[in-house]
């Protein structure tokens, strides 16, 4: 007998998700709860049942006339709420709806923001620059000489002779120098532009992390400190930097600086292109001409300076291998992160 009367439960919850009106539910009511319903049907079987099992049964029966009464109920207020609001008939608002679609930060923001709340918690402020420059803030201030084939590995896109825009963030160093006295310790994140050949590794516009600190005794011990920290923070406390000798017309001495592979930790994997070493970011102590182009006086202050590459922060820590898709505005792309 209780098989029949789940088997009956069951099949009235399935009847009532098909029922779309008002005279639907009136049919089904009468089905079940009529005089000649199937719960009158049963009533009329435990009249016949042994005496042992009725107690059981009346109890499974009533529970069923519960169930069926509540599922009526419930039904019949979803109905006439759909008729209140015009609602088409089979829509049920005492379903959960759609999640809403949450917007999130884009990858490239997210790494900007933690990478500047790293050097934050080490004294460094922020300060921001225009991507319209001069020739004179990119280039010339930055010992850069016209004509001089430094020039060759930045070219970018120009405005006319004077006016172009900008391809490193180093020239927010000699807007902030002009105006601040040292000492200097800031961050200068932004977008930056090279006339590069679009590929998965080159993009013409990208973003950058530029660093400079000045003040009376600056060392070179202090910018691989400061690094060495920065990369413990950003990549694990395992992370270990080297330096190898480079040039940038605007720090002398200049290196790059490559991070012990996260992933193999330094035996060499498809990450690290098999050296053990991923090349990290650019760096060195800023160049006494730098000093005399905004007004400092090298003999009395010195300072290092180091520009990070934030698309390859990302890129790296989240082995993405194409810098193309962070401007591809790819929802199944952006979502992953
Ligand atoms: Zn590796």
């Amino acid at each position: 007998m209780q098989p029949e009367i789940e088997h009956l439960a069951s099949r009235f919850r399935e009847e009532l998700a098909g029922v779309a009106d008002e005279r639907a539910l009136e049919e089904l009511r009468i089905r079940y709860l009529g005089r000649k319903g199937a719960l009158a049907g049963l009533f009329q079987d435990l009249g016949k049942a042994a005496a042992a099992e009725r107690p059981a049964m009346g109890k499974a029966i009533h529970a069923l006339e519960q169930v069926v009464a509540e599922g009526l109920a419930a039904r019949k207020t979803a109905l006439s709420a759909c008729a209140e609001e015009r609602l088409p008939a089979g829509f049920d608002p005492s379903l959960p709806g759609r999640r809403p679609w949450r917007g999130r930060r884009h990858i490239l923001s997210a790494v900007l923001e933690e990478i500047i709340d790293i050097f934050r918690g080490m004294g460094f402020s922020v300060a921001e620059g225009p991507e319209v420059e001069t020739d004179y803030y990119n280039f010339q201030a930055l010992n850069f000489p016209a004509n001089h084939p430094s020039r060759d590995s930045q070219d970018t896109f120009y405005v006319d002779d004077e006016v172009l825009l900008r391809t490193h963030t180093s020239p927010v160093q000699v807007r902030y120098m002009e105006t601040h006295p040292a000492p200097v310790r800031i961050v200068a994140p932004g977008r930056v532009y090279r006339n590069e050949a679009v590929d998965a590794s080159h993009a013409a516009e990208f973003f950058q992390l530029e660093g400079l600190y000045v003040d009376a005794g600056v060392t070179i011990g202090d910018l691989k400190t400061t690094l060495r920290q920065f990369a413990r923070e950003f990549f694990g406390p395992r992370a270990e930097l080297r330096f190898r000798p480079h040039f940038f017309p605007f720090t002398e001495p200049s290196a790059e600086a490559d991070v012990l592979c996260f992933n193999c930790g330094g035996e060499g994997c498809r990450i690290c292109g098999g050296t053990g070493w991923i090349e990290l970011l650019g760096a060195g102590m800023v160049h006494p001409n730098v000093f005399r182009a905004v007004g400092y006086d090298p003999e009395r202050v010195t300072g290092f300076a180091f520009g990070i590459g934030i698309e390859r922060m990302a890129m790296q820590r989240y082995g993405i291998e194409d810098i193309r898709l962070f401007l591809e505005n790819d929802v199944r792309f952006l979502s992953q992160f």
